[in-house]
């Protein structure tokens, strides 16, 4: 065996891995998972059927141009299907974004904490990440985001509802900060919970996009239609932009069942959308509960909410997974909880009361 190992590029060291939510504890009398944003629906019958159907010749390669879902995406938008691009996923797709724009030298803002997806890609591209702090309320702090720009700056990432925090930038402070940044700087609006916004004044990125040329909207199916473990999401921006996407994509990154299951989704969307407005429902329960029970919840526009428990994270997430709940915590700071099945919110708030009792 030779001493050496094959050299990798510097970039790698130090890039913090993935932490996927835990899957919630297998053998106890109840258990869910409220660690992973993901919709606690089973898959329609209907989108079940278009995936089966599309089983049977998994021995060829998908459609690569994903034909067929990208015409039924360019109807929904109203958008010309060059400025179309899908991918595995849409952090896929924002992997490919950096790829397209960023490289060593060059500087990625984002708000933080955010998507913990962000540091990661940006460090793979050899760009260096430039983190803003959120505001004290946990909201993006647009107008530091807008200092933090220098002529290094080629994307900037604008998580809107920011995950894990759940809050949202309204349109007038959007609009004010787009103003500031450069028309050579891409701006990211990723929007992978923008079916539960319920504040009117939250502008719909596809709306901003239309107006603004260095602005590219990116959305899932993995949270409102409940397809994440079959991996697609897809951009809407300008050329150049939608053109290097399309360069930059892996041959077939999106399979045929998950192009299936898109198209059947945006065909039920309306019974998808009705799910999603019992969740909302269920939303705006627990963080009621809540306040009831005394705690500070920042205002919530996703599919979960935030608890900015500090050092007590790590014990208020052993609590919930004592009592057959997973959250998701990050340590020193909070943990941030998927709103899921009644029964699964139930227990949550049920934690969520002993441990505000007991502090
Ligand atoms: C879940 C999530 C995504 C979407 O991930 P997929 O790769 O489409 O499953 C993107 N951005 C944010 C902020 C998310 O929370």
């Amino acid at each position: 065996m030779s001493e050496t190992s094959p050299k990798l590029r510097a970039e790698l060291e130090g890039i913090p891995t993935y932490k996927p939510g835990k899957p919630a504890a297998a053998g106890g009398p109840t258990a869910y998972k409220l660690s992973s944003n993901e919709n606690p629906y089973p898959p329609l019958p209907g989108v079940l059927d278009s995936v089966s159907s599309a089983v049977s010749s998994f021995n060829r390669y998908p459609d690569m141009a994903c034909t067929g879902l990208m015409s039924e995406l360019s109807d929904r938008f109203g958008v010309p299907l060059a400025h179309l691009s899908t991918g595995t996923g849409s952090v896929g797709v924002a992997q490919q974004l950096l790829q397209a724009t960023s490289g060593p030298g060059d500087e990625v803002i984002y708000a933080w904490r955010s998507f913990e997806a962000y540091p990661i890609i940006t460090r793979i591209s050899g760009a260096t990440p430039v983190e803003v702090p959120l505001t004290p309320g946990d909201v993006h702090d647009l107008d530091a985001m807008a200092d933090a720009i220098t002529d290094r700056t080629r994307l900037i990432f604008v998580c809107n509802p920011n995950n894990p925090t759940g809050t949202v930038v309204r349109r007038a402070e959007l609009e004010r900060f787009l103003d500031r940044v450069p028309g050579d700087v891409l701006v990211v609006l990723d929007e992978a919970y923008r079916e539960f916004i319920r504040d009117t004044e939250v502008p719909d990125g596809v709306e901003i996009y239309r107006e603004r040329p260095n602005v590219c909207v990116l959305r899932t199916f993995s949270k409102a239609y409940g397809l994440a473990g079959l991996r697609v999401g897809f951009a809407i921006a300008h050329d150049p932009v939608a053109a290097a996407l399309r360069k930059t994509a892996v041959p077939f990154g999106v399979s045929q069942l998950a192009q299936e299951a898109a198209i059947a989704s945006l065909r039920a969307e309306d019974e998808l959308l009705g799910r999603v407005g019992a969740l909302v429902c269920e939303r705006t329960r627990v963080v009621e509960e809540l306040g009831a029970q005394g705690w500070t919840v920042p205002e919530t526009q996703a599919n979960f909410v935030w608890l900015r428990l500090g050092e007590r994270t790590a014990d208020f997430a052993a609590a919930c997974e004592e009592h057959g709940v997973v959250v998701r915590p990050f340590p020193g700071e909070g943990v941030r909880v998927t709103i899921g099945e009644s029964e699964a919110n139930d227990i949550f708030l049920k934690v969520a009361e002993a441990f505000r009792k007991a502090a």
